[in-house]
């Protein structure tokens, strides 16, 4: 589903912590400030090369977000890292994602898409959780995203329960 600045690929890793897959962002507009990706989540094949391929029509990946340490948002980070030759990885602190590059305390920004992403710190799910604001977009969409996508998190929490 197409929705403007971002685009959401299902990855192919359902479970019951992640319903019917985790949902990995893909940020960014062409000839802005590059793509960015937001929990690349599997390292399968398939998965990496769509992720790639949206992030070439968005002016090429330059970041890698991940919103926490759970295997399945963190996972296949170090895997498109590596295809990319060494594109950043972002996460809260190295005690929730140990391969990270980059510490993102809350309040991080990042230019994208002629926008600005910013890093909230939300823990609750996890001690490292981050949600993710698109500022100036007005992107109610974006933001309904995330609030859906945490919600679904609790969701799983509680069936476990
Ligand atoms: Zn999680």
């Amino acid at each position: 589903m197409e929705t403007g600045i971002y685009i959401s690929l299902l990855a192919p890793n359902a479970s019951l912590m992640s319903g019917p897959g985790t949902n990995t962002l893909i940020l960014g507009r062409p000839d802005e400030d590059g793509a960015l990706v937001i929990d690349p989540a599997d390292s399968a094949p398939a998965h990496l090369d769509a992720i790639m391929r949206e992030g070439e029509r968005r002016g090429g990946i330059r970041r890698i977000l991940v919103t926490h340490g759970h295997p399945d948002h963190v996972g296949g980070a170090s895997e498109l890292r590596a295809r990319l030759g060494g594109v950043p990885v972002y996460a809260f602190n190295r005690n929730g994602v140990p391969e990270l590059d980059h510490e993102a305390p809350d309040g991080t920004t990042w230019s994208v898409g002629g926008d600005t992403l910013r890093a909230i710190h939300t823990p609750g799910h996890r001690f490292d959780h981050l949600s993710f604001l698109l500022e100036n977009a007005h992107s109610l969409r974006g933001r309904s995203y995330f609030r859906h996508h945490h919600q679904r998190h609790r969701a799983a929490r509680w069936r476990h329960a």
